[in-house]
């Protein structure tokens, strides 16, 4: 198991969950976990039964959340009027109006 696998983690401790502990959070059977754990994000560590940080439940729950279209539609309307306006695009400032930094720019003036 590589760090890129963990990309979905954001725990900044750990405080993992066995079976139980985890199917109690999703209110699921712990059963149910251990039949389908080939296909759910876990932790292993060797022999040692699975253990899942709130992260993998999350991104269960995400697996396995039912969208109707219509539920959908209401989804996407919602984040097209919270989308950001684009910033306008930053100008540099006019050569012109440039000046140099205190004495460092008056040194460097000295220099040449
Ligand atoms: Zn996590």
């Amino acid at each position: 198991m590589t760090a890129w696998t963990r990309r979905h983690c954001v725990c900044t401790e750990v405080r993992n969950l066995d079976y139980e502990e985890a199917a109690a959070a999703l209110k699921i059977r712990a059963d149910w976990l251990r039949d389908n754990i080939g296909k759910l994000p876990h932790i292993k560590f060797g022999q040692q039964p699975a253990v899942f940080c709130h992260c993998d439940l999350r991104l269960i729950l995400a697996m396995h959340t039912a969208m109707p279209a219509r539920a959908q539609e209401v989804l996407n309307a919602a984040a097209e009027q919270a989308a950001p306006i684009p910033a306008e695009t930053p100008t540099a400032p006019a050569y012109q109006s440039a000046r140099p930094a205190g004495a460092r720019g008056r040194r460097a003036v000295a220099q040449v």
